[in-house]
């Protein structure tokens, strides 16, 4: 496995941006300001983040365990998410939205490996390296008002023998959307700029998305010219926070999923408020 950059290594005197916080910022300016500016920290993790992250630790397993030769069979796999869900189970999970149970979740996340395992058995793929897992980046956006760091993670990057980097990332979300949407989405191009920005013989990089549930895999790879028009408009979503001296609440149906909905003004004069628009955002299980 070769080794990455160090984040130490890079300027560190401009502040770091990650793709949650702009997208945080884009859903509401509020609830980036309660937790990105005035930190204000919230335990709650919501089951399905909770499912996604022990099959994310499960996968990283799988691959560590392939990349020191070994071909660990489906039970051992299993055991090992079992494990960690276990153990790392804590009262802060939630699971109050949900309508089905922790067992449920649990056997929802197995069922995601399971196939997993099953499309990408005896996962021989001879004219691939492995570059890293989980792989850390940290990036220098350049714009006119200054230079920005962008960082962040992706699960799996790997190089093709015919120079290709390949990006993979595991979604265990239900729903798939279409390729259109994804490449909408700031995610995957966020990655491709980081492998771009990373490694200078990166000429042709592929991004790809796996749908766990539903075995399905997307590739939202964007062509040069969206990829740098892309990195334009991270730069002024960028500035825009830079400059902004009001975080505006921005009321929506997600408010249901907000750790701050008890600190916000604009939600709590929804909570005694009545009609429509109350019904829109409140929460069913609010109790009043
Ligand atoms: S409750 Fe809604 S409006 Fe208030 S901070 Fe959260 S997301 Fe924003």
């Amino acid at each position: 496995m070769s080794t990455q950059p160090s984040p130490t290594t890079l300027p560190t005197s401009t502040r770091i941006y990650s793709v949650s916080q702009l997208k945080l910022y884009d859903l509401c300016p509020k609830r980036y300001q309660f937790q990105y500016l005035d930190r204000i920290k919230t335990e709650i993790q919501y089951i399905e983040s909770y499912v996604g992250c022990r099959v994310h630790d499960t996968l990283e397993h799988l691959y560590q365990r392939l990349e020191a030769g070994e071909l660990p069979p489906i039970s051992e796999i299993l055991t090992f998410y079992r494990r960690q869900w276990e153990t790392l189970w804590n009262n802060h999970v939630e699971m109050s939205h949900s309508n089905n149970s922790r067992e449920w979740h649990r056997r929802f996340g197995e069922k995601c490996l399971r196939r997993y395992y099953t499309c990408f058995y005896p996962f021989h793929a001879p004219d691939i390296e492995l570059i890293g897992l989980e792989w850390k980046f940290q990036m220098t956006l350049r714009g006119p008002q200054g230079e920005y760091q962008m960082r962040g993670q992706l699960d799996r990057l790997s190089r093709h023998s015919d120079g290709t980097y390949i990006v993979h990332d595991y979604k265990t979300a239900k729903y798939v959307p279409s390729l259109q949407k994804l490449q909408q989405d700031i995610q995957p191009g966020v990655y491709q700029l980081a492998v771009k920005h990373t490694f200078p013989d990166a000429d042709k990089i592929e991004v790809i998305w796996f749908y766990l549930a539903s075995q399905r895999e997307l590739s939202p790879t964007l062509p040069e010219d969206r990829l740098a028009a892309l990195e334009s408009s991270l730069l002024q979503r960028i500035e825009k926070i830079e400059a902004s001296e009001e975080f505006l609440p921005q009321l929506s149906p997600a408010c249901r999923w907000c750790d701050y909905k008890q600190l916000c003004p604009a939600y709590l004069e929804q909570r005694f408020s009545h009609g429509a628009e109350r019904r829109r955002y409140l929460p069913t299980d609010w109790g009043d």
